[in-house]
């Protein structure tokens, strides 16, 4: 097992977000976590990078619990976050925006890292030189994942990648997800849009309003009655 999270409570002041989520993810597989708005999703992803500070519960990573352990040093653990939103800085190139990713990584593994990331990403490569703020949203996206990938990761935790994108732009993101997993990468991944992250994930968990409500095989879950209703437009 990679991660482990127990019990996990964070509040925002008064505001309880999470009340006591647990969730597991094995080396190699793709997990997602689906729900609405405001279930807990990305709050449970800003604890695990250590961006939310949670008033009780552990986080295992790798054995280790980092549940106090600064963001700083939990990436350089080997956790990577993808923010909502991607948050690319839009006044630097593509390439400052993928050097910054590897503000920690050692110098002799830069140069190989970035040529990893741009033999996956060709149209990252094309416009290495480019500023952010002129890509298109998928574009924005890969640049996002680039970055987080210059430190090759153990573990990637996604949030709501297709946000914001054509549905063409969808299928293309989530295959470059897929390739990232089958290639090594253990992925955690956010999503609202239910159909798409079940048919990539091995397991899922529903959250709402800050519980995990049910769990299982992705499989099991897409053909769940509760989980169509709420989440597969019922079809
Ligand atoms: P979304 O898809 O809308 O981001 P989510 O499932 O990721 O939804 P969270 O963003 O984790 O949900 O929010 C969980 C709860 O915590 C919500 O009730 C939200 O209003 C609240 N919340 C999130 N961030 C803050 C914050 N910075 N301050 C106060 N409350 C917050």
């Amino acid at each position: 097992m990679i991660l482990q999270v127990q019990d996990l409570q964070v509040a925002y002041g008064n505001i309880q977000a999470l009340h006591g989520v647990s969730l597991e993810v094995n080396e190699g597989e793709i997990v997602t976590l689906i729900g609405a708005n405001g279930a807990g999703k990305s709050t449970t992803l800003r604890a695990i990078s250590g961006l939310n500070r949670p008033k009780s519960g552990t986080i295992r990573f790798q054995g280790t619990d980092i549940t106090r352990v600064p963001a700083h040093q939990i990436v350089a653990m080997g956790i990577g976050h993808v923010p909502e939103g991607r948050r690319v800085f839009p006044d630097l190139t593509v390439r400052e925006n993928l050097e910054l990713g590897a503000y920690i990584a050692r110098p002799d593994t830069f140069h190989k890292n970035l040529a990893e990331v741009f033999e996956r990403f060709p149209r990252l490569k094309e416009r290495e030189f480019q500023k952010a703020s002129t890509l298109s949203g998928g574009e924005q996206q890969m640049l996002a994942l680039g970055r987080a990938l210059m430190l090759q990761p153990k573990l990637l935790l996604l949030d709501e990648p297709s946000m914001g994108l054509a549905p063409r732009l969808v299928q293309e993101i989530f295959g470059i997800i897929a390739e990232l997993n089958k290639r090594g990468t253990t992925i955690l991944l956010v999503e609202q849009n239910a159909a798409m992250a079940l048919s990539i994930a091995h397991r899922a968990y529903v959250l709402e309003t800050g519980r995990v409500v049910l769990s299982g095989p992705a499989a099991e879950l897409q053909s769940h009655p509760a989980v169509r209703e709420a989440y597969l437009g019922g079809s």
